[in-house]
């Protein structure tokens, strides 16, 4: 379970890291009151359960509470990454000579935390762990042993850049960091940026805290911040609202072809076989075990509602499900499209002759048929391949 920068902070407080002082705002003149009572500078940040928001612009200074009012009204009125904003945490501004990178987290393969810490911290540490990876200095921490103080030392000393005046100072926060980690049965504790300030004090300017759901039984006082639907995007919410299980794949990563199947491990591999075909998919669906017509005419409208989809790829395996019930659902819910867009259909198991026989009776020609997964896949790449060179010729 995700959190805000805010509610991060707040835990982080308890621990006795230092965190500027701030509170939310939920309209323009909440946020200027607040910076009147801070006084000299602040900051106005989008409170969204999302990275990133400095370079949407969802991050921004104000000199005086007049202007504080000002960015907040732009920031409330804000989406970012398709989420809309609906507070902002106003704080105060913090000067900054350097920005470190602090963060803890499972490494799944090695089973053991990884405490990572560069000096090439802000907006940019993804690119950092991709393109100079060596700028960011490792420790791993076995679950049984806990955290050595050496390896706090050794994590210091090797990372790049860091000032090694500093290494008390960083030593006690990634120790309550590990304690908070810890305490809380997280899968991910991150302070980005840690701030060296003029004086040299050390401030986390940004945190983020991302909860093991498996482990939120145990901290019941953690229900207060979950927030249903708040890290989804329309689409998602659109899919909620109508029961159905969908996921929208991350806008950097989408593409055209819209997916639905039965079961999240079909699914899964559909996404992957279509991916490998040329097309990254545009979305997971899955319409779930004994699935009947009416939730194929449901995920059809679903899947289409994003305009970007051009093609879909049915990928049915009747078990409980039966296939002549799945092709009923496509023939009815052709009908009641909100687009018309080619449709690549491959069902197998159960009735599974019957299933195409309604398709081919009943549907007329507007469902492609495909006898495996990867026929299917390669299909519908090729037809939206086509489409894109027909609009462009
Ligand atoms: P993120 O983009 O979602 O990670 O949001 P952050 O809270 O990390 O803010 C992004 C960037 O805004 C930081 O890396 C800083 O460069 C800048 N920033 C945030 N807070 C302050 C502040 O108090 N003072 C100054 N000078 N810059 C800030
Ligand atoms: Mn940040």
């Amino acid at each position: 379970m995700k959190i805000h920068e805010h509610q991060a902070k707040e835990i982080l407080a308890r621990y006795d890291l230092p965190i500027p002082k701030g509170k939310v705002a939920h309209t323009p003149e909440e946020a200027r009151a607040i910076a009147e009572e801070l006084g000299g500078q602040v900051v106005v940040k989008a409170q969204v359960h999302v990275g990133g928001r400095g370079k949407a612009g969802g991050v921004k200074l104000a000199q005086s509470p007049a202007e504080a009012e000002e960015v907040a009204r732009q920031i409330l009125g804000m989406e970012i990454k398709g989420i809309p904003v609906k507070k902002v945490l106003v704080t105060e501004a913090v000067e900054i000579a350097e920005e470190y990178y602090l963060g803890l987290t499972l490494d799944r393969d090695a089973r053991m935390l990884v405490m990572m810490l560069s000096a090439s911290g802000g907006v940019d540490i993804e690119e950092v762990a991709r393109e100079t990876p060596e700028k960011i200095a490792k420790v791993w921490i076995d679950p049984l042993e806990g955290l050595h103080p050496y390896q706090l030392r050794e994590l210091i000393y090797t990372a790049p850049g860091v000032n090694q005046q500093k290494v008390g100072k960083i030593a006690e926060i990634a120790s309550k960091l590990y304690q908070c980690y810890l305490d809380y049965d997280c899968n991910l504790v991150e302070i980005n940026p840690l701030v060296v300030t003029g004086e040299g004090e050390l401030v986390c300017v940004d945190a983020k805290i991302d909860f093991d759901d498996n482990g939120l039984f145990r901290h019941p006082e953690l229900e207060e911040y979950r927030e249903v639907g708040a890290d989804l995007d329309e689409y998602e919410k659109y899919a909620h609202e109508q029961g159905v299980t969908y996921v929208h794949m991350p806008e950097k990563q989408r593409g055209r072809v819209g997916i639905i199947g039965n079961g999240a491990g079909l699914v899964m591999t559909t996404l992957d076989v279509v991916a490998r075909a040329g097309e990254p998919p545009n979305n997971f669906l899955d319409v779930g075990g004994g699935s009947r017509a009416d939730m194929i005419v449901k995920a059809l409208d679903v899947v289409l509602r994003d305009p970007e989809v051009k093609a879909v790829f049915v990928n049915i395996f009747g078990g409980i499900s039966r296939c002549d019930e799945v092709a009923k659902g496509l023939v009815e819910g052709v009908k009641s499209l909100r687009r018309e867009v080619p449709i690549v259909v491959r069902m197998t198991g159960t009735n599974e002759e019957l299933g195409r026989q309604i398709l081919s009776e009943q549907g007329g020609d507007r469902f492609i048929t495909a006898s495996t997964m990867e026929e299917g896949a390669r299909k519908v790449v090729e037809i939206v391949h086509q489409m894109e060179a027909e609009s462009t010729a």
